[in-house]
Parts: structure tokens; C-alpha cells; sequence
């Protein structure tokens, strides 16, 4: 009773959550299998460090504040063959991040750019990468109000340091002179220091329209694509693919087969 009352705190103190619950088991099973006493300590510790890290991805993602949690595995490239698939696991490495280098995903509404951008991240916070998802209407308006309230430089803080900057949905909406100066600040303090992942439904010569300046977005655009991959995705959304698996196309509402969803 007493070493299982000093066993308890010292867990306590070393802040070990898994192997309080698993001890009784594993102590039984080491003595069933005759497990040696350096085995039975190995197997404790490695299901602790296991819990650890999962507890660690999890704050980190929750952190991250991504829309959605998908990995690379859960992408279907046989449904978009204007992906290589190749290029995308050589990307999914992250040497790009290690290089400070930008990627950039273009194409129409839910042909997967947003799925490989959380993929990426996903892989990057496994790596102990520190990331931050945005979308760029939430960034332009957080900024905005950081702006009003004179917290700018530490909001900025928050788009410059991460190693990953993850920027979804550049261009479903146009942006005001302010938004678009703190693009180009924020692209600008991570130029060649800390890697952009983006994503956009427009092409790079409809980026003058977005920013309302096309020199603007010209020295944006230099700065983003100077060390990137761009991936090109054309091809048809899945959520209409998985719409009309599920029959939400009948022949009474044929009339409406776009995707309408604000991606
Ligand atoms: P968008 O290109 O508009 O950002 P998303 O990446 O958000 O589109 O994709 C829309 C939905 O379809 C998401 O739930 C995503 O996981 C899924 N999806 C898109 N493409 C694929 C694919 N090739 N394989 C599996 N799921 C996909
Ligand atoms: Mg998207």
C-alpha cells in the first residue's frame, strides 16, 4: 500500500499520466511473460512518451486553429489527376519549410486545396514545426482590429514567427488598401526566413484585383514566388462528386450542379 502511495506521487511529480493506469497491467503481464525488469521499465516509458506525444500534437493542432483535421493519407489522387502525386509526398517531406521556401495551391472551389494545406500542417506540427493556419478574410479583419486596438506588432507576432504560415482562400474576397499593406508586410517580414503555404482560386494575373494595386500585388507576388512551387489543381470538386454519391442530384434538382459552398 505505502510504495503504491509513493509510486502515485512520484508519478504525480514527473507529471505521468499513462503509466499510473497501465502499471497494474503491464505489472501482471511482465509476470505472466517473465519479462526482465529492464523490458517491463522500457515498455512503461515508451507507452508514457507515446501518450505524451500525442497529447502534444493535439495541443498544437488545436493551436495551429485549422478548419478541419485531414492528413495526406485520407487524399484520393486517383480523383484529381491533374495532381502529381510524387511532387505532392516530396513536398509532404517539408524540406521547403526547412529551406524557408513558399508553396502555392491554385484552383477552383473543392478540388483539395485546402485538404493539402492541413495535410502539410498536420505533417509539420508531427515534426515539431510551429504552425499557424488563417484564412485571409479572418487575417485581414483579426489585423484590422489589432490595428484599432494598438496590438499590431504582437498580432503580427503571431504571422511572422511561426516556421509555417498557412494562408487559406487568398482572392474569394477583394481586400481594402489596409488588408492588403498587411499582406505584404507579413509576406515581406517571411520572405526567405519562414515558409507560406497558400491558397487560391485565382490565377496570379487576377492578384492585381484582389489587392486593388497591382503593383502591390506584383512585389507580393516577386516576393512569394522568388523560392516556391506553385501546384495547379483543375479538375472537378469533390463535394459535388460526394453529392451526387449520395444522390443529391435526383432529377427533380438537376438544375443546380455547381458547387455553390463559399470554399
Ligand atoms: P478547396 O479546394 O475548396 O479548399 P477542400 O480541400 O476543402 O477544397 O475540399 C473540400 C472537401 O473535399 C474536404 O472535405 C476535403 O477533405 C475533400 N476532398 C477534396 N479533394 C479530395 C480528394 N482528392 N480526396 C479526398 N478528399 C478530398
Ligand atoms: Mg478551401
Amino acid at each position: 500500500m505505502i510504495i503504491q502511495e509513493r509510486l502515485q506521487t512520484a508519478f504525480q511529480q514527473f507529471g505521468w499520466v499513462r503509466i499510473p493506469e497501465t502499471l497494474h497491467a503491464h505489472a501482471e503481464e511482465a509476470a505472466t511473460h517473465n519479462l526482465t525488469y529492464l523490458e517491463f521499465l522500457d515498455k512503461l516509458l515508451q507507452e508514457e512518451l507515446a501518450a505524451k506525444h500525442e497529447r502534444y500534437l493535439k495541443t498544437r493542432t488545436r493551436l495551429a486553429k485549422l478548419p478541419y483535421h485531414k492528413t495526406l493519407d485520407q487524399f484520393d489522387f486517383e480523383f484529381q489527376p491533374s495532381i502529381d502525386e510524387r511532387r505532392i509526398r516530396d513536398l509532404a517531406t517539408l524540406r521547403f519549410v526547412e529551406n524557408q521556401e513558399n508553396v502555392i495551391l491554385l484552383g477552383p472551389p473543392g478540388v483539395g486545396k485546402t485538404h493539402l494545406l492541413v495535410a502539410f500542417a498536420m505533417e509539420a506540427i508531427t515534426q515539431r514545426k510551429t504552425v499557424y493556419f488563417t484564412s485571409a478574410h479572418d487575417r485581414v479583419q483579426t489585423l484590422q482590429d489589432a490595428h484599432r486596438t494598438g496590438t499590431i506588432q504582437q498580432k503580427m507576432r503571431a504571422f511572422t514567427k511561426p516556421d509555417l504560415l498557412l494562408i487559406d482562400e487568398i482572392g474569394y474576397r477583394k481586400m481594402d488598401e489596409t488588408a492588403a499593406h498587411f499582406v505584404f508586410q507579413i509576406v515581406s517580414e517571411r520572405y526567405e526566413k519562414g515558409s507560406i503555404v497558400l491558397t487560391s482560386n485565382k490565377s496570379f494575373g487576377m492578384w492585381g484585383d484582389i489587392f486593388g494595386d497591382t503593383v502591390l500585388a506584383t512585389a507580393i507576388l516577386a516576393r512569394l514566388l522568388h523560392h516556391s512551387s506553385t501546384i495547379n489543381i483543375k479538375g472537378e470538386s469533390y463535394r459535388v462528386k460526394e453529392k451526387k454519391k449520395a444522390g443529391f442530384f435526383s432529377s427533380e434538382n438537376r438544375t443546380d450542379q455547381s458547387d455553390n459552398r463559399s470554399c
